[in-house]
């Protein structure tokens, strides 16, 4: 019975995606007058600070990097891709995979233009921010491959997509509360994509704080999962995690999107038991 329900809220969470809209949201996002590199208290550099400081401090490494739910987004494996000399994006959807291909390809056709977020995080690494296209050129050429993924399987990728050691690093970004209907599932997919990961291997983990849902197209209201700081902490450690450090960032009043609810994001930096 309990089983059965919980198939249901995956099922129903996998149907409201299928109304997601890359551009939009992209747009209800990372487009330039949201993500605005000017204000020093923004979500992006915070996010993108964080990322940085984790990829640098010497203990993340390995071969290969798995970004888990990228959605159409790169913003997530900017500092990783200095590190590691593979890197394997996931997505649920077709059409955000399909984004991604444009980007990798170059041809135009791609919604989004990334430049803004490649020169601040050059900036972060002590590089003149017109190292923005070397950044882009070192990105594409790691990419490995775009493939889907999904965090309520128990095997989320395809058998033969990793090696058998797993992956040394995953990063995940807004995935798992945004496709969990509830904090058992979310602890589970926690889980699940931890099978992914070589043991000893590291987790960056960023997600929403308490909030209830996100606009991810025009009318498309996408449900998700409010957790809070200490429900993370004990996802991570029932799902076989030890936590490094959780960091929280809140959403100055003025800032507030009009896309979700969101009051906050945490990131997390865990390592596999
Ligand atoms: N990481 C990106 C996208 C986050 S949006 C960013 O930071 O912007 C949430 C993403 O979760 C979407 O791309 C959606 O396709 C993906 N998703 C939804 N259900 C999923 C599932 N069952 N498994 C994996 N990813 C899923």
């Amino acid at each position: 019975m309990e089983e059965q329900g919980a198939e249901n809220g995956v099922a129903d969470m996998a149907a409201c995606y299928q109304g997601f809209d890359p551009g939009a949201y992209l747009q209800n996002n990372y487009s330039p007058a949201i993500a605005d590199f000017e204000r020093k208290d923004g979500l992006e550099p915070w996010k993108l600070a964080c990322l940085h400081r984790a990829f640098t401090e010497g203990d993340v490494r390995g071969e290969l990097l798995v970004d888990v739910g990228s959605g159409p987004s790169l913003y997530q494996v900017m500092s990783g891709c200095e590190v590691f000399n593979k890197v394997l994006l996931t997505d649920f959807l077709e059409v955000n995979r399909q984004e991604l291909r444009s980007w990798l390809q170059d041809e135009g056709g791609c919604s989004m233009d990334w430049t803004p977020f490649l020169q601040h995080v050059c900036k972060l690494e002590g590089r003149p921010s017109s190292a923005w296209t070397e950044k882009a050129a070192r990105l594409r050429q790691v990419i490995v491959d775009i493939v889907h993924i999904d965090v309520h399987s128990p095997q989320p990728l395809a058998l033969d997509v990793l090696p058998s050691a797993g992956a040394d690093c995953l990063v995940s970004a807004y995935c798992l509360e945004s496709a969990s209907p509830d904090l058992a599932a979310f602890t589970r997919a926690l889980g699940h994509i931890g099978r992914l990961l070589r043991p000893g291997g590291h987790l960056l983990l960023i997600g929403t704080l308490g909030m209830t849902y996100y606009m991810a197209g025009p009318g498309v209201k996408i449900p998700t999962v409010p957790v809070n700081a200490a429900q993370v902490c004990a996802s991570l450690k029932e799902s076989g995690y030890t936590l490094i450090r959780l960091e929280v960032y809140r959403v100055p009043q003025d800032m507030m999107l009009c896309s979700d609810d969101s009051p906050g994001t945490f990131f997390v930096k865990a390592i596999k038991e």
